[in-house]
Formats: structure tokens, C-alpha cells, sequence
């Protein structure tokens, strides 16, 4: 082998382990939003309202392709009650809030309830300032539902950490 053909190889072996350690590149895939959408929700991070049992911190960091921290996204976040039901009149499980400086966010909320056809899921709008809206849906890993839901994606799965906490990093047009 030659001196530059084991260059070349070296190279090709640096390249995956790059590859890992980033979790960006490609974009966040999209979703429906669903028929359960209601514009102008509250700025809130919490959408507890005291009393909840089942407690769910999701915390994670808004990405461009080019993996930079996206400041000041906007990200809309909307689920099912502990029921599967949808509050369509107010604003119950829904909440706006901007990522910060570093493009993290951190939403306190509930573990939704899985509701007839669909799986255990969180509707969320991601949107880097003055660009595209990504608008999608986070799954919880090893559920179910997942396998019998039509809509659920493996990469759109959120990582447990711990019970109670998750986190999911969105890649947005940026
Ligand atoms: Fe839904």
C-alpha cells in the first residue's frame, strides 16, 4: 500500500467517528400538525398547572444544518391531556417559548396520553428566526403504540435519560 492510499484510508476511517459525535446535518423530518392546532398560544416553558402526576421535562438544543445553535428559535409546543383529549377551546398542554443563546429549550410538562389511531406523542413548531416553520412530532422511545401508529418515525423519537426526562435536538433551516 501506498504512502498516500493509507492517507486516504485513515481519512475514511475519521470521517464516521466525525459523523457520530454530531447529531445534526440532516433536517428534522416533518409531520401533519394535526387537526388540533391552535395559533397564539401562551410564552410559557411550564404547562403544568400543579397537581400532575406524571411530570415530563424535555430539554434539547434548535440546530442548523451546518450543527450551529440556532438563538431565539421559536418553538411551539402542543399534546393530549393525561385522557387523550385535545384542549380545543383554551390553551391546557399548549405553550410557546424562545430557545436561548446556546438554541436550548427546556418545556416542563406532562406525559400525554395516547389517543384512538395514534401512539403517545408531542406536536411541536420549530422555527428559526424569519425562516421556515418545521412542524412535527417527538415519539417516546419503546412505547407500544409506536409500532401500531402509521405517523411514527424511529428518528423522531426522543431520548429518555431518565424516567421523567427527555430530550430531543431539532435540525431547522436556519
Ligand atoms: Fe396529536
Amino acid at each position: 500500500m501506498t504512502f498516500t492510499r493509507r492517507r486516504a484510508l485513515g481519512a475514511a476511517l475519521l470521517l464516521p467517528l466525525e459523523a457520530l459525535a454530531q447529531t445534526c446535518g440532516a433536517l428534522t423530518a416533518r409531520q401533519t400538525e394535526g387537526p388540533f392546532f391552535t395559533p397564539d398560544s401562551p410564552l410559557r416553558k411550564s404547562l403544568l398547572e400543579g397537581g400532575e402526576k406524571t411530570r415530563l421535562i424535555v430539554t434539547g438544543t434548535v440546530l442548523s444544518a451546518q450543527c450551529k445553535p440556532v438563538p431565539n428559535a421559536l418553538l411551539d409546543f402542543w399534546h393530549s391531556d393525561e385522557e387523550g383529549a385535545y384542549d380545543n377551546r383554551g390553551f391546557r398542554y399548549r405553550g410557546h417559548q424562545h430557545a436561548d443563546a446556546q438554541g436550548r429549550y427546556r418545556l416542563e410538562t406532562i406525559v400525554p396520553a395516547q389517543y384512538p389511531g395514534r401512539t403517545r406523542h408531542i406536536h411541536v413548531k420549530v422555527q428559526a428566526p424569519g425562516k421556515r416553520i418545521l412542524t412535527t412530532q417527538l415519539y417516546f422511545p419503546g412505547d407500544p403504540g409506536n409500532s401500531r401508529d402509521f405517523l411514527y418515525r424511529p428518528e423522531l423519537e426522543m431520548k429518555k435519560s431518565d424516567a421523567g426526562q427527555a430530550s430531543f435536538d431539532f435540525v431547522v433551516e436556519a
